[in-house]
């Protein structure tokens, strides 16, 4: 293991995770992610390049905004943490490979999509639908990417099963939910959401990522309301557990220590 190229990829994944909380913030407001520069969304501030390096600067400023003093929402630091330590492990998990940059994107618009889900309980088209067909071009651009086959049309079908699956199957669990709760279980969200992570992981990990989301999702909802977070009836968004399921699914891929249970 590199040390220092570990510590590089933790320093350009906290960089992303900042470029990752600029889409959170604006995406859903329907503003523009490359124009104005970064400014306090209280008082309007500019926030100077030095008041915008990840992760330091909410130390130095104690989560407060250097103009105004609100506080700045610990969100914005989580969200840059988590991309500098997944980014960290990609790295150690492949290397400076095809599979490090692709899967660096998708977890990306993972995070991206998670906690816009989180706070607004949404999940935005406009990601989930550029994330399908960047999936399954991928796929085509670079067939390992879909287990070991070297075919590119193989791999696009493995892609297309996987988008078909992901999106199927939750559909069909929404509308199950649907008529035994009457109440919608499923948003049409999640069902996208799926969707895109078959397109990059294929079919197994479509399955397996229904496997770990629903796991994350009872053991974490639970947890939530026994420490009265959150209500029985509180709406918990499932965006997020999806996007956990699709990540612990795509570090698993090649070990399969369950595998004998979907090979
Ligand atoms: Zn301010």
């Amino acid at each position: 293991m590199n040390i220092i190229l570990s510590i590089f990829f933790f320093l350009i994944g906290t960089c992303l995770g900042s470029f990752a909380n600029v889409c959170i913030y604006r995406l859903p407001k329907g503003k523009s992610i490359a124009w104005p520069p970064s400014f306090c969304p209280k008082c309007h501030h500019r926030i100077s390049w030095h008041d915008n390096i990840p992760l330091f600067s909410f130390f130095l400023l104690r989560g407060k905004c250097r103009s105004c003093q609100g506080r700045i929402s610990p969100g914005y630091f989580i969200v840059e943490f988590l991309a500098g330590i997944i980014t960290f492990f990609l790295f150690l998990r492949f290397n400076v490979s095809p599979e490090f940059f692709i899967y660096l994107i998708f977890i990306l618009a993972l995070i991206i999509v998670s906690f816009i889900d989180i706070e607004n309980f949404l999940i935005p088209d406009c990601i989930v639908y550029s994330g399908i067909v960047l999936g399954l071009f991928l796929s085509f651009l670079y067939p390992e990417l879909q287990s070991q086959t070297f075919s590119r049309l193989l791999a696009l079908k493995a892609s297309f099963m996987g988008t078909l699956l992901g999106g199927g199957s939750l559909f069909i669990i929404g509308l199950i939910g649907g008529i035994i709760f009457k109440k919608e279980a499923m948003g049409g969200g999640d069902v996208k959401l799926l969707a895109m992570i078959g397109a990059f992981l294929g079919v197994k990990s479509v399955l397996l990522t229904i496997f770990f989301s629903s796991l994350a999702g009872s053991v974490i909802g639970l947890t939530l309301i026994l420490l009265k977070v959150k209500k029985r009836s509180d709406y918990i968004p499932y965006g997020p557990y999806l996007a956990l399921g699709a990540i612990i699914s795509l570090f698993w891929k090649g070990y399969y220590f369950i595998g004998f249970l979907i090979n």
